[in-house]
């Protein structure tokens, strides 16, 4: 006995629910409450299609016959969630020779041959699985119709099927079995599907958009998809049905249509009629829908409602016009802004409506899009931005010399580096977009230029674009959109920050950065690496003279012209940040990225620092060090020549004492690098103290600071305890305590990171994303041994890690005090951990 199939009427009072039903068949019932024209509708729940798929007979003529005589229908997906898919809608079921003839008497040939031709394809192609392209000719609409149904009987052996309940039963088959096929189970799953998703399906009488009168088929919404602002869009096409409006060229504009007649001027009463229905489902439905209709000889039907596709931006905008007119709440609309996302808003994007001209895909490394013309040196760079045009600078890496070009560009393109290589830590820092590690490139800066894959080649000054959000790199200058900044940009952010309880700081080391840190409504400076304040070419001379001084006298001397520099570097970021917390890194400079790297950059320090080239070359060589990473950085360099970071004490505090005049107190956090041992805090806080006290007496000013520590060796988490009798507050410094947990060179380690993820050795690049299992454990280890020494020590991370939203989960979790995260991933932060707390 085949199995009568389970299904309920969507009438406003039947019990239609998504988990069963799926969320089409729940939306439609809620069209059918707010009193819309929908037609008939059943829907059929998630058990029954899963049966259907697994084999089990069934029977479909009771629902039939809920549709009355001869009906039409169609058959369309509903899963419980909407971003899962399904197989495509089918219409017109039920069609056969002799509702063909019946068509013919009342809507004319033309149209009736038109209506069979589709749904014999349709059921040829989906249901039967027939190659599309014997179904495609070139024949006037009767002979195709002909030809179509000659190729169903030659292909299946029978003629073409006239009973209705079969179609059905067939259609029903066909669309449980496409849900539960390997491709399909794979691409939800990607969408966040569990892997027992169910689907149901919605049978829905036909509403004939063909034949006599104002006859045809259209979608609406009101908002438009990219931007979100307020706007009728969509399309209308005569004679038609479903969403064939939306493919064809000359369908018509809804309102105002340049070219001819709009459908608001075929029928003022039915489109205010549609503006009527767009304003009741948005109150009512709590969402911007896109509405498809159908016109039936005059008479309105809405077939179906769907969220209306959207951009990030226009997401945001939706979401906050929504809150605005009170139909969700604020929290709401913050839940329903994907943090990622906002990455979008802060920078130009391509327009994603304009075809890309894909060079080659490397890493996104900072996020938005630019053109610019190709530059090959940081100097070019600089001539190009002095001549005011937009260049973007293509190097296999960076080094520090390139900074000055890198602020002059664009946009930045390397051949080498992973997502924490130097390139791409300081385009994210000044927020420009960058591609990082695009391997397929060949960038040649003696011949100045770059070998495409496909073996194009671009010269200097071509134009190219990079896309730092996706990875590409495309030729010319495709169309842009710009940043959205604006006030409902910000409005959500205020939103987020009324309920987040984690902090959130920024990495800020200039006052460009500090400004943007301030405008992003950082709550204070997590992390300021002063070695970065000494990029600029002016002062790596100094930094240089200073990392060359043979003697203590030398050293002495290029401390002191550094001295003034470094105070007024701090007394500008403390006027910046107007006495909100200022946490300054002591220098880290591994040395390897202040050295010249070739016999040029020698020869001109030579010049600089008025020494012969054999000795600036010896001296050099002194200082090389086979794996710099692990060499004299951070504190061994305090501990080794302490007079550095009293140097660097001095500054902080001078301008501590000047802020305080200025009338914008501040209490400077000084924070050691890359500490192992608790012996290395002692020495260094024994050191600063002094200062501190000398600064008092010199001064006649009584201030405060913190003194902490970077936790950034695996040592340092496990001694934790130790190392907090000595330190106010402890920062991950998750870079390098990631490098050091897998003992990766988090500068080399793009060359295999690629395989490794898709391998599955990792989850994800752990320089990406927090490696949780590990890394996170020392995090945790840390954190614990730290606050028994210590109830109020202060705990946060100051890693790239700081922006993503999952390792801030886990921060907040483990109840530290605040993330610090490149500027330009503030807003992102804020949101995500607003998320977190609602
Ligand atoms: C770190 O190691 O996580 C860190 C923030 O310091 P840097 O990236 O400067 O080494
Ligand atoms: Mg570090």
């Amino acid at each position: 006995m085949p199995l009568l199939v389970d299904h309920t009427e969507i009438t406003p009072t039947a019990s239609i629910r998504p988990e069963a039903h799926g969320w089409r068949a729940k939306c439609l019932q809620r069209l059918i409450r707010l009193d819309l024209p929908v037609p008939k509708t059943v829907a059929l729940p998630a058990q029954t299609v899963r049966a259907i798929a697994q084999g089990t007979a069934v029977d479909t003529s009771a629902i039939l016959r809920l549709f009355g005589a001869a009906p039409l229908v169609s058959v369309r997906p509903s899963p419980a969630n909407p971003l899962w898919g399904g197989p495509g809608t089918i219409l017109n079921v039920g069609m056969n020779a002799a509702r063909h003839r019946a068509l013919r008497e009342s809507h004319g040939a033309e149209a009736a041959d038109a209506l069979f031709l589709r749904f014999v394809t349709s059921y040829s192609t989906h249901v039967a699985r027939l190659d599309p392209d014997a179904f495609q000719t070139g024949l006037n609409t009767a002979d195709a119709l002909r030809e179509a149904l000659r190729s169903y009987e030659r292909e299946m052996d029978e003629p073409f099927p006239e009973d209705p309940a079969r179609q059905l039963t067939e259609v029903l088959r066909s669309m449980a079995r496409a849900w539960e096929g390997t491709s399909a189970r794979l691409l939800r799953q990607a969408k966040g599907a569990p892997a027992d998703a169910a689907l149901g399906l919605v049978v829905q009488e036909m509403a004939q958009g063909i034949g006599p009168g104002l006859s045809g088929a259209g979608v609406i919404q009101f908002v438009d998809s990219v931007t979100g602002a307020p706007q009728v869009t969509g399309r209308y096409l005569g004679q038609s049905q479903g969403r064939a409006a939306l493919r064809e060229q000359d369908a018509l504009y809804l309102t105002q249509d340049p070219r001819g007649p709009s459908l608001q001027d075929l029928s003022p009463a039915i489109f205010e009629r549609l503006e009527a229905y767009g304003v009741a489902t948005r109150a009512r439905l709590r969402e911007e829908m896109q509405i498809e209709f159908t016109i039936e000889d005059g008479r309105l039907a809405i077939i179906d409602a769907v969220k209306v596709a959207r951009s990030a931006r226009a997401g945001l905008r939706i979401a906050v016009a929504l809150a605005d007119d009170e139909i969700i709440s604020r929290n709401e609309a913050v839940l329903r802004v994907e943090p990622r996302s906002l990455t979008e808003l802060l920078h130009p994007q391509v327009d994603p409506r304009v075809a890309r001209d894909v060079v080659t895909k490397g890493i996104a490394a900072s996020p938005g899009a630019a053109t610019g013309r190709i530059v090959f040196s940081s100097t070019a760079a600089q001539a190009s931005q002095a001549r005011g045009e937009d260049c973007i600078l293509c190097r296999r890496e960076t080094q520090p010399e390139d900074i000055r070009g890198m602020h002059a560009s664009v946009g930045v393109l390397t051949e080498r580096g992973g997502t924490t290589s130097h390139a791409a830590v300081i385009a994210r820092g000044i927020g420009v977009p960058a591609v990082v590690g695009a391997n397929g490139l060949r960038i040649d800066w003696r011949e100045r230029r770059i070998t495409a894959p496909d073996g194009r080649i671009f010269n200097e000054g071509d134009l190219i674009t990079v896309d730092g959000t996706t990875g590409e790199v495309l030729g010319g200058a495709p169309v842009m959109l710009a940043a959205a900044l604006d006030d409902n940009f910000q409005k959500l952010l205020g939103w987020a920050d009324a309920v987040r309880d984690i902090g959130i700081r920024a990495n800020a080391d200039t006052p460009t950065d500090a400004s943007t840190a301030r405008r992003f409504a950082a709550e204070g400076i997590g992390l300021c690496r002063t070695e970065h304040m000494f990029f600029d070419e002016d002062r790596l001379v100094v930094m240089r003279e200073m990392i060359f001084a043979g003697s203590a006298p030398d050293r002495a001397a290029a401390l002191v012209r550094l001295l003034p520099m470094q105070r007024a570097d701090f007394v500008q970021l403390f006027a910046i940040m107007q006495g909100l917390p200022v946490c300054i890194r002591l220098f880290d400079p591994p040395l390897h990225e202040f050295l010249p790297q070739s016999k040029e950059g020698l020869r001109e320090l030579a010049e600089a620092l008025a020494l012969p080239l054999s000795e600036v070359t010896r001296r050099a060589e002194a200082l090389s060090e086979a794996n710099p990473m692990l060499g004299m950085r951070g504190v061994r360099l305090g501990v080794v020549l302490p007079e550095i970071y009293e140097m660097q004490a001095r500054a902080i505090f001078e301008a501590t004492v000047e802020a305080g005049k200025q009338g914008t107190p501040v209490v400077p956090e000084v924070m050691i690098p890359l500490v192992s041992a608790s012996r290395e805090v002692e020495l260094v806080k024994t050191n600063i103290d002094k200062v501190a006290a000398a600064v008092r007496v010199k001064t006649g000013v009584a201030f405060e600071y913190k003194l902490g520590v970077m936790v950034e060796t695996p040592r340092a988490a496990l001694r934790a305890g130790e190392i907090a009798h000595h330190a106010a507050f402890l920062s991950f410094g998750t870079n390098d305590l990631t490098q050091m947990t897998y003992g990766l060179s988090r500068d080399d380690a793009g060359r295999f990171m690629g395989t490794y993820v898709a391998q599955g050795v990792f989850p994800e690049d752990p320089f990406h994303s927090l490696d949780v299992d590990g890394v996170g454990e020392l995090l945790l280890i840390g954190a614990e041994r730290g606050r028994q020494t210590r109830k109020d020590l202060t705990l946060s991370i100051c890693g790239e890690h700081g922006g993503n939203p999952e390792s801030i989960a886990f921060c907040r979790k483990a109840r530290f005090d605040y993330v610090s995260c490149s500027p330009y991933r503030v807003p992102l932060a804020r949101l995500a951990a607003a998320h977190l707390a609602l």
